[in-house]
């Protein structure tokens, strides 16, 4: 099984993916690892949480497995209470890794974007499978999905069903991980990624008697006042915009987000405020961790922040959507960021 699967990968990308083989190997009960990327995202959690309800209905042994926690407002999600973080429970984590015979690699293009997790997984002998929507997929994975122009990996795990023929598995806990991933990942169906195909899975969802409402309120509107405020004062004190680049900068050290209780997931979104301010093509956050500076870039149009992540801040992501690393406290990182936009940039 295992050879012919592989037989059919020499030809990487190119790879017509044979849904057949695959289905033989679900045929037995399988030990099945669904992982995906660090700081998972409300993509990364539903695409996970979606597939994993279908493979428990069909008789297997499923853990979805974190590198690290995820945010309090994708708690909701049923299923999610049964998820292991690897950096809480390292040792079971690693042994179902190792016993593991099919893993899944879910929204994320290679095994350095799920940290020392990636480690262990590298290590698997399990037959791997990677659904996802990142440019420049590792190819050493077994079985690949890879769909760039897909609004989201929930969307291709949609695909991934209805290819497998199991979509007759759809019910209301999966239409609403997957409605939670795509929505996310869509910015509410605003981006252009959503396509009318999209829009045709998420009427399949809400077919499955789910509301709409339900999981945008689960999302977006559980804000603690801390959250707000941190939102406040990052926009008020923390904003800098340069109207001739067109680009604005939000920095917020690790200092600043404690004294406003910060919690994981905390300032997602906040990037989004600075790009919508008129004339800026490109927005840039950065969050101080404890010994490095996460950089959350977007932009509009056809400015690659993809490249600029990878190119200059250790990262990558999407065309209009990237992100990246400093090993540097927030000080430092912003004036690499002022080198990079000064004298390395052709904006
Ligand atoms: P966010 O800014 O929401 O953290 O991430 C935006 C996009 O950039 C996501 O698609 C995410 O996968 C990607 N991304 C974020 N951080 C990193 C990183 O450190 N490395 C890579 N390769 N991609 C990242
Ligand atoms: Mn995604």
């Amino acid at each position: 099984m295992r050879d012919k699967l592989n037989a059919s990968n020499r030809f990487g990308k190119k790879l017509t993916v044979k849904y057949d083989l695959l289905k033989e190997l679900f045929e037995s009960k399988k030990s099945i690892v669904i992982s995906t990327h660090r700081s998972p995202d409300g993509d990364a959690i539903g695409s996970s949480i979606g597939l994993y309800h279908v493979l428990i209905q069909l008789g297997h042994e499923v853990t979805v497995l974190v590198p690290d926690a995820f945010p309090h407002f994708l708690e909701w999600m049923d299923g999610t209470d049964e998820i292991i973080v690897f950096e809480n429970q390292e040792d079971s984590a690693k042994q179902l890794i190792k016993t593991a015979d099919v893993l899944f690699c879910l929204d994320y293009n290679r095994l350095d974007r799920v940290g020392e997790m990636g480690e262990f997984l590298k290590q698997a002998s399990a037959f791997s499978i990677l659904i996802d929507h990142h440019i420049d997929p590792d190819t050493s994975f077994e079985f690949i999905l890879s769909d760039t122009k897909a609004s989201s990996t929930a969307e291709l795990v949609y695909r991934f069903l209805s290819e497998m023929n199991w979509l007759g598995y759809l019910n209301l806990s999966i239409a609403e991980a997957l409605y939670a991933g795509i929505m996310t990942d869509t910015g509410s169906f605003k981006y252009n990624s959503t396509t009318a195909e999209t829009h045709r899975i998420a009427a399949k969802l809400i077919d499955q008697g789910m509301f709409p409402d339900k999981v945008h309120s689960a999302i977006f509107d559980t804000n603690s006042i801390q959250r707000l405020q941190l939102i406040g004062y990052a926009l008020s004190k923390k904003m800098t915009v340069d109207e001739g680049k067109g680009i604005s900068i939000i920095g917020l050290s690790l200092g600043e987000k404690n004294r406003f209780k910060y919690k994981k997931g905390g300032t997602e979104g906040l990037v989004n405020y600075g790009l919508s301010v008129k004339g800026i093509k490109m927005a840039i956050f950065l969050s101080e961790e404890l010994s490095i500076t996460k950089l959350s870039i977007r932009s509009k149009g056809d400015l690659d922040v993809n490249k600029i992540a990878r190119e200059h801040f250790n990262g990558g992501g999407h065309k209009n959507a990237a992100g990246g690393k400093l090993d540097m406290k927030l000080k430092e990182a912003l004036n690499y960021l002022n080198d990079v936009i000064q004298n390395k940039l052709d904006l």
